[in-house]
């Protein structure tokens, strides 16, 4: 008999009309992410995307990993299918749940219903398939209040699925549902994160990193394709924009006091971002800052820094703390490979003494040496795109 795997809706099913256009963008993530396990028959039905192997050979262990990272998805469920006669469904738990049922000590069956036209109620079918399940385990007592295994049925109106405990799912909203945005990626632990964050809420991702050889190494820019490969079974697959920043630092350093320079710098990042975001249709600009964390991310300099952009920055991680950020990278995957030790763009040419509390007009005179508009055209000119894909 096949498992088959039971992924059950999260914040979507709280929308209205539009629900329909939100399912049909989780069904065909689905449809994407299984496409490279095997043959998979995938729909969606009461608040719950099935997904059924076609083929017995069907590698159901990674279909459910890669479930628990579709975002959408507020429980992932691996469940046995089967006729739907409390014999049927018995005979199904006590196979399929042979392992539980040899690890715990107490158990209970909650049964549910979608199939209002079945014969018996919910509470009927725990009591038949609970009564034979406890003749065939009698090591395992029935503790309805705080039992150990939970055995769930849920009669649907094609058949009855037998399950234990529900995984996590990765909770949020189907990627490409609310959009796409440009995400600053560098190599450090923050902007992986905050590009996670952002997918979760289903917006689509396009990475964005500056690149300063010789400054910086291609261990650098090869640390930061493996960081968007680690995302990309969460994000769908991206298109890694690699913008080369040597000669806007070299110019930066050579033109401008040096006190400003991280500003300057992180001005152009963003003017660059635009001109991507505005080309490839994404509705804002997501970076991995965290207020005061470093002189570069107080408030005075982040206005000034987004200062020469209209489009929305997103700063997910505003209010974290560092270890709030760190957790959430060590859950994520990103954390081992984000704290390699090779140089980011940003750490070159670094001033000794940056302005913590720059103004605008100091600064504008301070970039007034440089061809702005010239500089930014020139990185454009020479993207680098890799494809990340699962
Ligand atoms: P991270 O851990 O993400 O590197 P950080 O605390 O080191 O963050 P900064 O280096 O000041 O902070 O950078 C702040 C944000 O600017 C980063 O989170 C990222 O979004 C963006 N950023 C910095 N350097 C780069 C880069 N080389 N390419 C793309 N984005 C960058
Ligand atoms: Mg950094």
């Amino acid at each position: 008999m096949n498992d088959i795997l039971l992924l059950k809706q999260g914040e979507i099913v709280l929308k209205g009309l539009n629900r329909r256009v939100f399912e049909d963008k989780l069904v065909s993530n689905v449809r994407r992410r299984m496409a490279h396990i095997g043959k998979f028959k995938i729909y969606a039905a009461q608040s719950t995307v099935y997904v059924e192997p076609l083929e017995e050979s069907a590698d159901m262990d990674a279909a459910f990993e890669a479930a628990r990272q579709i975002f959408g998805f507020v429980a992932v469920v691996r469940a046995a299918a089967c006729e739907k006669t409390p014999e049927a469904i018995f005979e199904t738990a006590r196979r399929y749940l042979a392992g539980d049922f040899a690890r715990a000590k107490s158990f209970k069956v909650e049964s549910k219903r979608s199939d209002k036209a079945y014969p018996m109620t919910s509470i009927q079918v725990s009591q038949t398939v609970g009564g034979l399940l406890s003749d065939a385990f009698p090591e395992v007592a029935v503790d309805v209040h705080d039992p150990e295994l939970t055995v769930n049925i849920e009669i649907r109106e094609t058949a009855a699925y037998v399950h234990s405990v529900p995984a996590l799912g990765a909770g949020g909203m189907p990627v490409g549902s609310c959009g796409s945005a440009v995400s600053m990626l560098s190599g450090g632990i923050d902007s992986p994160v905050s590009t996670w964050m952002t997918a979760k809420r289903g917006v689509h991702i396009i990475p964005v990193h500056f690149f300063s050889f010789p400054y910086t190494s291609e261990l650098a820019k090869q640390k930061v394709i493996d960081l968007a490969k680690i995302l990309a079974p969460w994000c769908g697959r991206m298109k890694l924009e690699i913008v080369p920043f040597t000669h806007i630092q070299e110019e930066i350093r050579d033109k401008c006091p040096e006190e400003y320079f991280t500003v300057i710098m992180r001005r152009f990042m963003t003017r660059i971002c635009e001109r991507i975001a505005l080309r490839d249709n994404c509705g804002a600009i997501v970076t991995g800052e965290s207020l005061g964390q470093v002189a570069s991310q107080t408030m005075q300099a982040m206005a000034v820094t987004q200062e020469p952009v209209r489009i929305p920055v997103l700063r997910p991680l505003v209010c974290m703390d560092k270890r709030e950020i760190i957790e959430i990278a060590r859950k994520i995957g990103t954390f081992e490979t984000s704290i390699l030790p090779y140089e980011d763009c940003c750490t070159v040419f670094t001033p000794r003494h940056p302005r913590t509390k720059p103004r605008l007009e100091e600064v504008r005179e301070a970039e007034s040496p440089l061809d702005v508009d010239g500089l930014v055209e020139e990185a454009l000119a020479h993207i680098e795109s890799v494809i990340i894909s699962k």
